[in-house]
């Protein structure tokens, strides 16, 4: 973002507005993090601000300060088109594309609201008025730190929006080892620290609070349901509505299951599948050149990053893997 442009913002933000920040469906750590750290920021200089989410988002998460004052709008809509209707800025975090908001992106694309991109995902909708872009940023919360920076406004980074912005950099690095994990990152973090950030709460607080059903799900999902396909550097996992039900399934207890096969020697593909509510949500990840945003985008309905990405299926479970299995030989090479 340039200069005049963070001045036009930084001048539009010294009179009391009223601020909407909009996040996507299915918010994981850095969507919630990233949000409620700017929250937290603007809560500090008694702006009218809100935290609106599509949808609700795991326990592990709920630690995090304004939680509370989070408004899905699956469960509120007459409140969260309320907040919107009177919004004079809206900020839309870790999501670039309002298919990812799903109904809540036809009230924000409709209203008169100055709106604001922070995002570091992949090819974005142009439909903002300023972006803060940077798809090799680890994370969304790293970009608010970076947006906090640009308007001088630093001192206000209290404990809490320190928690909150540590906890987006941590979840979406995936503890600070994936690729796009820079000297940056870890300078941000160092000052996020300083500035109060728990960094050993936060890692507790998210990773430290399994269930004991999450634990056995995890053993079933690699020990029964990973497959291995050697030929094509590639495994993926599947769960239908009945097994994650046989393990009480909780919003979050997938989450980073994708993860694991990649760290098999060798292989450079993973998906998984998990079918619910009447769809299939998919989640890609890669290691190294292989474009899983591609793939998503093109088979799957969906995006992301290079070696992270997701998508939708309305196809059973079945014929969303039937898919998947068919792309591989189209895509041999690039895996090999
Ligand atoms: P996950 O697999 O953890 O749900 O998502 C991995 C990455 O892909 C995240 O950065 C997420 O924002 C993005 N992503 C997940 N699902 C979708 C989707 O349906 N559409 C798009 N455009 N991106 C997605
Ligand atoms: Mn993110």
């Amino acid at each position: 973002m340039k200069r005049p442009e963070i001045a036009q913002i930084r001048k539009f933000l010294s009179a009391k507005r009223n601020i909407v920040i909009v996040t996507h469906k299915n918010p994981d750590g850095d969507a919630i993090g990233s949000s409620l750290g700017l929250y937290n920021f603007f809560k500090k200089q008694k702006q009218r601000v809100s935290v609106i989410t599509p949808n609700d988002y795991p326990k592990f998460l709920h630690w995090l300060p304004g939680n509370r004052q989070v408004v899905l709008f699956s469960q509120n809509k007459s409140e969260a088109a309320g907040l919107i209707a009177k919004a004079e800025i809206i900020f839309c975090l870790d999501f670039n594309n309002f298919k990812r908001i799903e109904d809540l992106g036809e009230l924000v694309k409709g209203s008169k609201a100055v709106k604001v991109l922070i995002d570091h995902h992949v090819q974005p909708e142009k439909m903002f008025d300023h972006v803060v872009f940077d798809p090799s940023a680890c994370s969304t919360a790293q970009l608010v730190f970076e947006f906090i920076e640009m308007l001088g406004k630093k001192k206000f980074i209290d404990k809490h929006v320190a928690n909150c912005l540590y906890t987006g950099i941590m979840t979406d690095s995936l503890n600070f080892r994936i690729n796009t994990t820079s000297a940056r990152t870890h300078q941000v973090a160092a000052e996020l620290i300083r500035s109060g950030a728990e960094n050993a709460r936060a890692y507790s607080e998210v990773f430290d609070t399994n269930t004991e059903n999450r634990m056995k799900l995890l053993g079933y999902c690699i020990s029964e349901k990973m497959k291995v396909l050697p030929e094509y550097h590639a495994a993926y996992i599947s769960l239908s509505e009945e097994e994650l039900n046989r393990f009480h399934f909780q919003k979050g207890d997938t989450e980073g299951v994708v993860n694991y096969p990649l760290s098999i020697q060798g292989i450079v593909f993973s998906a998984f599948f998990m079918e619910r509510d009447g769809e299939i949500k998919i989640s890609l990840r890669s290691r190294g050149k292989f474009d899983v945003n591609r793939i998503a985008r093109k088979y799957f309905n969906g995006g992301g990053h290079v070696n992270a990405a997701g998508g939708d299926s309305r196809r059973t479970l079945s014929e969303t893997i039937g898919a998947f299995l068919q792309l591989l030989p189209e895509h041999k090479e690039e895996l090999s």
